[in-house]
């Protein structure tokens, strides 16, 4: 698959997973009996079955009869669920939510999702069993975007890594020879301070390689580098030019950091908490911006669910912008007095309304069966005709204008088709 293709299909996995997550988040346990359970990819799945065994025999001691009960039929769901898979969980493991969940007017409905796939591996087993059920570590990896380089060093030593999404990773780190400032009895100044320049040369370079090596490869995915240090070691190495030219050109910008060990790294990501928050938007800016040139002075925009619609059916559309905010669905009323479709877009929690062809003017009854979700019927045609798709971030103006001005659905042309 190529990275753009990968790059879409975890967008829109993120986008099933957003609303599987609003779901979860609306449902709450009478009691203490909401079961979620997170495993890692490299735990198999015997151990959760285990665990999950002795968690049921444990709940024999809870006192209320009827959390007692909602509890272990939780964990008899997860049980069956666990069946259907072999040795391991699926890439980057899963989720498991189980339990009796609120339903109105004092009745309980046995709810139980499992999550398969996060957008990023999770990494440690959590059992967790409380009166709502525990969303917040995938919400976390929702928000999560981008994958930054790290690169902390002073004159001694230096420490490069990864920031993936949230979780920032270690990966390589360099000790320098350099001498102290201090020489020693019988030196020449002249001689030392040569040598001493020499040395901080070569550091420079061995610590540019090792940057170099680890971000080259991945510098189309790359979303920024970041450098730390204190000063004014960061600046004389970004001034040198000891990186490679295309790693540089995505330095974010350079941060003061005290340590210059692992725990560097982690300061640096602190830091540079602000260039992040921008760089994250960065894509999305760009792309709306791209957006109004083409709505004020060209003829490459297209917006609305039902001209988006068109254009995409025709393959006119070049990218999909889809507002990451939308939670809507569209109906679709067939007239079977003329043959007209029409289709109606409402808000997720509205019920189906009736509809009057705007055809012939019949009084059409809403069917539930013609109701889906607006966003995932223009992504699959966008998917026939090799459209890209863009969520974009509210975070920003423009992001909120597709969401507020039009209507959360827009698109960038291949051709002007006249619509
Ligand atoms: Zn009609």
């Amino acid at each position: 698959m190529s990275q753009e293709a990968e790059r879409e299909q975890s967008d829109r996995k993120k986008y099933e997973f957003r609303k599987v997550i609003e779901d979860l988040k609306n449902y709450e346990g009478s009691g203490t009996q909401l079961v979620s359970i997170y495993v890692p990819e490299d735990r198999q799945i015997s151990d959760v079955q285990q665990h999950v065994t002795q968690e049921h025999s444990e709940a024999s001691n809870i006192k209320s009869k009827q959390t007692r009960t909602a509890v272990q039929d939780a964990l008899t769901s997860i049980k069956d669920r666990l069946r259907y898979y072999d040795t391991y969980p699926p890439e980057n493991g899963m989720v498991l939510f189980s339990g009796a969940v609120d339903s109105g007017g004092g009745r309980t409905e046995m709810v139980t999702k499992v999550l398969e796939s996060p957008p990023q591996p999770i990494q440690s087993f959590r059992y967790h069993c409380d009166s709502d059920f525990l969303t917040e570590p995938l919400e976390e990896m929702l928000a999560d975007k981008g994958l930054y380089g790290l690169i902390v060093l002073d004159r001694r030593e230096a420490n490069v890594g990864w920031l993936k999404g949230k979780r920032i990773e270690a990966v390589k780190s360099a000790s320098s020879l350099v001498p102290g400032k201090q020489r020693k009895g019988g030196q020449s100044a002249q001689r030392f301070a040569r040598l001493r320049l020499e040395a901080i040369d070569n550091f420079y370079q061995e610590v540019a390689g090792m940057a170099n090596d680890l971000f080259v490869p991945k510098r189309h995915e790359l979303d920024g580098v970041l450098v730390g240090g204190p000063s004014p070691t960061k600046d004389e190495f970004l001034d040198g030019d000891y990186l490679h030219h295309e790693i540089q050109d995505k330095v974010l910008g350079k941060f003061d950091v005290a340590y210059t060990d692992e725990s560097g790294l982690k300061d640096l990501v602190d830091n540079a908490e602000d260039a992040l928050a921008d760089a994250e938007v960065m894509k999305d800016k760009q792309v709306m911006e791209e957006f109004f040139e083409e709505l004020n002075a060209g003829e490459l925009a297209t917006y609305g669910f039902e001209q988006t619609r068109e254009n995409l059916v025709m393959g006119a559309v070049d990218r999909l912008l889809i507002s990451e905010d939308l939670r809507k669905d569209v109906v679709t009323y067939d007239c079977p007095e003329c043959g007209n479709t029409d289709r109606e877009v409402i808000d997720r929690r509205k019920a189906t309304p009736d509809h009057t062809c705007s055809d012939c003017g019949t009084e059409l009854e809403a069917d539930e069966d013609d109701r889906e979700d607006a966003i995932d019927h223009l992504i699959e045609i966008a998917e026939q005709r090799g459209t890209e798709t863009k969520f974009i971030s509210t975070d920003f103006e423009k992001g909120e204008q597709l969401y507020n001005a039009f209507g959360g659905f827009a698109g960038l042309l291949r051709y002007d088709t006249g619509i």
